[in-house]
């Protein structure tokens, strides 16, 4: 059986096709994005409107890429699955009224699923099916969160999440701050390897509190970052770029994977999966490589392409709920920009 999924909750437009083997494992056919970061550069940030609009343009297109790339006509798909929630209302509804309109036209099954869901699925599509349950850290442009996965098609628990910034909200602020390109993770992630990730002792969020003990903030390091610039320009001295870009990654990457490791110990789980797009991060996946393997935990990081928006991630959700037998959400599916990652499905 054969899954078309359709992302467009921010930026990306992406569409992705996967099959469903006799096993059960997926089979990635297709997975093609277009992206409207560009054109929201300068702004240093996504411009709703700007990326509804692109949207609406790369629809289109983008399918017809992936149809080709993966050989299969619209006939041979079996059910079509689209990111409902959460994300930005405008740019979800172009992606959900799509999808709406094949699955209408073909007869075929509507699955709404969870934007979040996809971003921890996106690994069983390299490193095949998760252990029931494992440990979920998902780090996003919106979200910061670990979760408890217990079943991908139905039951997943936030145990914590940030109170304030997500991590690469925090990296998009902080590479304004050092007047480098928005998004701010990749040009961070390259400058932090010419400097010293000990050289400033930039703060821990919540690293002490005993009621927050899963739960991160980000919001306080990226004002430290700032004061730091700040204090060295007004006294003259050159900002040391690299050495800030460094010690604030290493940051990051310190509480993420302490509070990871901590959990899945209380939690007693055995497998770890980071996913997002600061999974996309250098520093923090060896550092998560380092603390698992003392912990003697098995830690699953997909590559990059998977770890950031795209559409082979929600067709992953959908083939797990087709697997799984789960009800079709039907042609009335409304989208839900506040989706909590608990709903998988929208029904
Ligand atoms: P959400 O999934 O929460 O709705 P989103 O879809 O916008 O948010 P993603 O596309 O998953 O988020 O990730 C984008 C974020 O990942 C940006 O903030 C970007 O700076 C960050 N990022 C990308 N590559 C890296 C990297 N190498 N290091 C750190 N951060 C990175
Ligand atoms: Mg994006
Ligand atoms: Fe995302």
């Amino acid at each position: 059986r054969i899954v078309l999924g359709i992302e467009s909750s921010c930026d990306e437009t992406g569409v992705g096709i996967v099959r469903i083997r006799h096993d059960g494992t997926l089979e990635l056919l297709a997975d093609e994005v277009a992206s409207s970061v560009e054109e929201h550069a300068r702004f240093g940030g996504v411009v709703p409107e700007v990326a509804s609009r692109a949207h609406l343009e790369a629809m289109l297109p983008t399918m017809h890429r992936a149809l080709g790339a993966a050989g299969v006509a619209l006939k041979d798909v079996h059910s079509i699955a689209v990111t409902a929630g959460p994300g930005l209302a405008g740019a979800l509804l172009v992606g959900v009224s799509a999808a709406k309109a094949y699955a209408a036209a073909l007869g075929k099954p509507l699955y709404g699923v969870n934007h979040l869901a996809g971003h921890v699925a996106a690994d069983t599509l390299e490193h095949g099916p998760l252990p029931s349950p494992c440990l979920a850290l998902l780090v996003s442009g919106g979200h910061s969160s670990l979760l408890l996965v217990e079943d991908l098609a139905g039951k997943i628990t936030e145990i914590g999440a940030t109170v304030d910034d997500a991590a690469g909200e925090a990296y998009d602020k902080v590479a304004r701050v050092l007047d480098l390109p928005y998004p701010g993770g990749p040009p961070i992630d390259k400058l932090a390897k010419q400097g010293n990730g000990c050289a400033i002792a930039f703060p821990r969020g919540l690293t002490g509190s005993r009621d927050a003990k899963y739960d991160f903030s980000f919001s306080g390091l990226k004002t430290a970052v700032a004061r730091w610039v700040e204090r060295c320009e007004r006294s003259g001295e050159q900002v040391p770029v690299a050495d800030v870009a460094a010690s604030f990654q290493e940051a990051v990457a310190d509480v993420l994977t302490a509070k990871a490791v901590r959990a899945a110990k209380d939690l007693g789980v055995d497998t770890l999966v980071i996913s997002g797009g600061v999974a996309a991060n250098s520093r923090l996946s060896a550092l998560a490589a380092q603390r698992c393997e003392a912990a003697g935990i098995h830690l699953r990081v997909p590559r990059p392409r998977l770890c950031t928006d795209n559409g082979a991630m929600i067709a992953a959700v959908g083939a797990h709920l087709v697997a799984a037998g789960a009800e079709p959400s039907g042609l009335e599916l409304a989208t839900d920009p506040g989706l909590p990652v608990s709903t998988v499905q929208i029904v």
